[in-house]
């Protein structure tokens, strides 16, 4: 059986758009181009309530680890 639509993709670091931290661009990571499912989450999160109040200011603490 072959499994089609899961290429295998060469292993190599890139910046996560989410905490720019490193994250492992392979097939291995789910949530490339973000180093976990919680960047993945802030980053939909970011530009779906930038959609909302665009008059926001940025938060000087990107990450908060309170929620
Ligand atoms: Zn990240």
């Amino acid at each position: 059986m072959t499994q089609a639509g899961d290429p295998p993709i060469a292993e190599r670091v890139v910046t996560c758009p989410a905490c720019g931290g490193a994250s492992i661009y392979a097939s291995s990571n789910p949530f490339r181009p973000f180093c976990c499912a919680r960047c993945r989450q802030l980053d939909l999160g970011a530009w779906a309530s930038e959609r909302f109040k665009l008059n926001v200011e940025p938060s000087p603490t990107p990450v908060d680890d309170a929620q």
